[in-house]
Parts: C-alpha cells; sequence; structure tokens
C-alpha cells in the first residue's frame, strides 16, 4: 500500500499540506507525524489537538529517547582514566570533581531535547545543528522505515517553500530519497499568503503563536532565534526563558567545563564564568532589549504590550 505522511509541525505550511494530502486521498493513506523535540510552546500541542478534532484524523506523536546514550555516557565518565593531554596540554580525563557533578544529574528527564543536551553536555548551536537531526530527521525517518519493512511505500509530504530562505530556494518538488521512500513537496511555488488562504478556505485556523509575534512555529526558543523575536518570547512568555535557564544550570553541571549557554556567539574570554555571565539566557534577553550595537538599551523594548497582535504576517487585519 503507499502511505503519504505528512510531516505535521504545528506550523502553517505543514497544516496546509496535511489538507492538501487528506484532499487527494482515503485518510487510511495518509499518516500524519508531529516530531516532538520538548523544547515546544503549549500552544503547539494545543493546535496539534484541534487539527486532530478539526480533520477527525490521528496525528502520531514522535519522540526521541536518549536513554543509552546517556547511560553509555554515565559508564564512559564514571570509567574514566585517560592519562593524555589536549593541544593545550590540558588533561583529556574528567576530574573527580566534574565526574561527581555529572554523574549527579546525568539521568534521563524523558524530554527528548534537554536528553540530547544532557547527553552531548552541550547545546546545539548554529554550527553544529545536532538538534534538527536528533529530534526532528531521525525519528521521522525511522518511523517511516517503519512502514516499508511493513511492505509499504512511503511518500514523505514536506510542507517546505522555496521562498522560505536560500537553503531552501531549489528545493525539489517530488524526489526519491530511497528504496520504496520518496519526498513530495506541495509547496514549493507558493507564498505563506497563499498558505494562510489555503487553510481559510477550508475553514482551518492558523496556530495562535502566529498572532502573537512569531513569524515561525517551532522550538521556544529556537537556537537560531533572533534578537526581536526573542524579545517576544521574554515579554510574553517569560516561563520559557525560566525553563531555558534551569536547562542551562542542568547541562552545565553535565559537562566537563562546568558551564553551557543555549545562544552562544563565540565568545573569546578564558574565563568560563565570564562567558557564562555574558552568554546565559538572562543575558541574552537583556541584550535583546538593546538597539543596534547592544550598548544602549531601546527605550521602547519595556513597553511591548504582551497582549499586542505582532503577527510578522498580518492576521490581525
Ligand atoms: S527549531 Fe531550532 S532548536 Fe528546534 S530543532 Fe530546529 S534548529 Fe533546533
Amino acid at each position: 500500500m503507499i502511505l503519504h505522511v505528512v510531516s505535521v509541525s504545528g506550523g502553517k505550511d505543514s497544516a496546509a499540506t496535511l489538507l492538501l494530502a487528506m484532499s487527494r486521498f482515503r485518510r487510511d493513506r495518509v499518516v500524519p507525524i508531529f516530531c516532538d523535540t520538548g523544547n515546544e510552546h503549549e500552544a503547539v500541542y494545543e493546535y496539534l489537538d484541534y487539527l486532530e478534532r478539526a480533520l477527525d484524523i490521528q496525528i502520531h506523536r514522535l519522540r526521541a529517547s536518549f536513554d543509552d546514550e546517556i547511560a553509555a555516557k554515565r559508564m564512559f565518565i564514571a570509567r574514566d582514566q585517560r592519562q593524555r593531554r589536549d593541544k593545550s596540554g590540558r588533561r583529556l580525563r574528567w576530574s573527580n570533581k566534574a565526574k561527581r557533578r555529572a554523574l549527579a544529574v546525568l539521568h534521563p528527564t524523558g524530554n527528548p531535547f534537554l536528553d540530547l543536551c544532557l547527553w552531548k553536555g552541550r547545546f546545539p548551536s548554529r554550527k553544529a545543528q545536532f538538534c534538527t537531526e536528533e529530534l526532528k530527521t531521525k525519528p521521522a525517518v525511522l518511523f517511516q522505515l517503519g512502514l516499508v519493512d511493513q511492505g509499504h511505500t512511503v511518500v514523505s509530504w514536506q510542507g517546505v517553500r522555496r521562498d522560505e530562505s536560500p537553503a531552501r530556494a531549489n528545493a525539489l518538488k517530488f524526489e526519491r530519497i530511497g528504496p520504496r521512500m520518496f519526498a513530495f513537496r506541495p509547496l514549493v511555488e507558493w507564498s505563506a499568503a497563499q498558505v494562510f488562504d489555503h487553510c481559510a478556505q477550508a475553514g482551518i485556523q492558523p496556530n495562535p503563536l502566529y498572532l502573537q509575534g512569531c513569524s515561525r512555529v517551532g522550538c521556544m526558543p529556537c537556537i537560531n532565534v533572533g534578537k526581536d523575536e526573542l524579545r517576544q518570547i521574554s515579554a510574553r512568555w517569560p516561563e520559557h526563558v525560566e525553563r531555558i535557564a534551569q536547562w542551562e544550570l542542568l547541562v552545565g553541571q553535565a559537562c566537563k567545563r562546568g558551564f553551557s549557554t543555549m545562544l552562544s556567539d563565540g565568545h573569546e574570554a578564558a574565563d568560563r564564568r565570564e562567558i557564562f555571565a555574558d552568554l546565559n539566557i538572562y543575558a541574552r534577553v537583556e541584550w535583546a532589549k538593546t538597539s543596534r550595537g547592544g550598548k544602549q538599551y531601546d527605550l521602547l523594548a519595556d513597553l511591548i504590550e504582551p497582549t499586542a497582535c505582532a503577527s510578522a504576517y498580518g492576521l490581525c487585519e
């Protein structure tokens, strides 16, 4: 049987893609999936529930697990007796103090994003964006391979548009990605406005996050969050900033150097306390309130009205 697996993110493009798939194929051939990073805004989960009710379809929730990796890392740290030193002469071996600190927190929490960072001993970054691969791509591919193993042919529907970013400018509409696996991107030539129109015509509401200043729906925050969006997040959802602050402390304990920050930008200081002081999430939020060079506070920044619509798509018009 040919199954149409639709990757649903909680955003507009994937909602439109799901609508297209359901308009063309029988319900039992359409398999929506959602890769839950664990770093989502609660509105995303509520929106998935809404889509399920509105479209009378089940969305399969996929969550990566790093239990085995964390167990292996615990074993490695506990038994680490390396005598070698790195290029700068520092010992590679975990010190006993660092071992005690890391082993105290290195336990699976059940949250995919946090467990991934605990395992890696760091947050993902622009240069090492392993979150997408580990939290989204791998769970989706494993799910689809499972369907192929059951004898199905899988068409993976992806809500990608070429005008989203330079990286997607050459996205193909259809391609073979493996034995009995194909990718189909029906929206490659669509604009954002067409996507919203398509959902509206089908009677499907957009995710409310678009009405509250988000230009994209995904991790809250994404490691690639921009200055304005971070400012919006801190004004509207300070509890998510607080959550990231707690994660930074936990991940910092799990890593050898003793600190880790989510929004790093290549700090050059040698003193780790200085780096953490400058780059922790609260410091980044303060930076996000500054204008241009980052020194001068934008006096309007504190006047963001949390209930006002700041949609980048003008959805309140
Ligand atoms: S949305 Fe951002 S933080 Fe989340 S998986 Fe993608 S790149 Fe990583």
